[in-house]
């Protein structure tokens, strides 16, 4: 079904999404100086036969990558050093980096330990002023947390490109994704670079004989349904064309007075007794740090 029968509707931009790069790491060497610009790799035991939970950019250089076992990441990078992860300090980050992003827009969704969504309102949805809210994030938790914590940011009609957004440049990356931008930019992912897209998932789309971007957006939602194997295929149609799932992306949109620079959101509370993270001026713990009350948050993977 050739492309141009399904034109792709002009759709606002709506969601801004945060995504930190290689975040385990990026703490570790936040807290310890003389890990930083070292390949380091963040492990729960220290033995060679257990696997890398996240690594940094200077590891990822050498091919080390989440999820791979340690001897090997030794033999493509020997000069790898690896740290015993201390989930307690992810989290004192993760609270402090989400206070830090509520100064600039409210957080509407905690997706993982180290990624966020964030619902633009109706005065934020132009390029401008989407992409002054994320430089504004970005030099925020620079200047107030450390300039260590690097993140991806996506800006796109809905969610699900917004994340896709976080993919397409790291670390410190900052894409747009319009509506006429689709899909041509993102064809130089790969199918597993699309979130939902596992090892199953992409076996079957390549079974089907569909080996890249261009290729799947050339199916229509019916082929797409077949290919899955479930509505997620159908769905997942609509989402790369920047459309929403009715009840979850499609809100009336509201507005926010504005500025809302420097605002802050007065959070305040008592530590829970774990690694506080430490000021990014003086690199020394705070005595007390503030930490989002009443809100859950989800732990999943981290570091890629
Ligand atoms: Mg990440």
């Amino acid at each position: 079904m050739p492309l141009n029968n399904y034109p792709i509707p002009t759709l606002s931009l709506r969601w801004l999404y945060v995504d930190f790069n290689s975040y385990f790491a990026s703490v570790e060497q936040q807290v310890r100086p003389e890990l930083r610009s070292k390949p380091i790799a963040v492990v729960a035991v220290e033995t060679d036969s257990t696997c890398a939970i996240a690594a940094s950019y200077e590891a990822k250089a050498f091919g080390v990558k989440t999820g791979i076992m340690i001897h090997e990441a030794k033999r493509l990078c020997p000069g790898l050093i690896c740290v015993l992860a201390r989930h307690e300090c992810y989290v004192a980050f993760h609270h402090r980096l989400i206070e830090e992003i509520e100064r600039h827009i409210p957080v509407t969704a905690v997706c993982s330990i180290d990624e966020v969504a964030c619902r633009l309102m109706d005065n934020e949805i132009s390029v401008e002023r989407s992409t002054e809210i994320a430089q504004s994030i970005k030099s925020g938790i620079a200047k107030n947390i450390g300039p260590y914590l690097r993140c991806s940011i996506g800006i796109a009609p809905n969610r699900y490109l917004a994340k896709v957004g976080t993919e397409l440049q790291k670390p410190d990356g900052l894409v747009v994704l319009r509506a006429e931008d689709l899909p041509q930019k993102l064809f130089g992912l790969k199918l597993r670079d699309l979130p939902g897209v596992g090892a199953n998932i992409e076996h079957r789309i390549q079974t089907a004989g569909i080996m890249d971007l261009p290729g799947l957006f050339a199916l229509n939602p019916h082929q797409m349904r077949k290919v899955w194997g479930s509505v997620w295929g159908e769905k997942m149609w609509y989402l790369l064309r920047g459309m929403g799932i009715a009840g979850r992306d499609n809100r009336p949109a509201q507005r926010r007075p504005q500025p809302r620079h420097g605002a802050g959101t007065a959070r305040s509370g008592q530590g829970q007794g774990c690694c506080a993270a430490p000021d990014a001026q003086s690199g020394q713990p705070p005595a007390a740090y503030g930490v989002l009350c009443g809100r859950h948050v989800v732990f999943g993977p981290a570091g890629k």
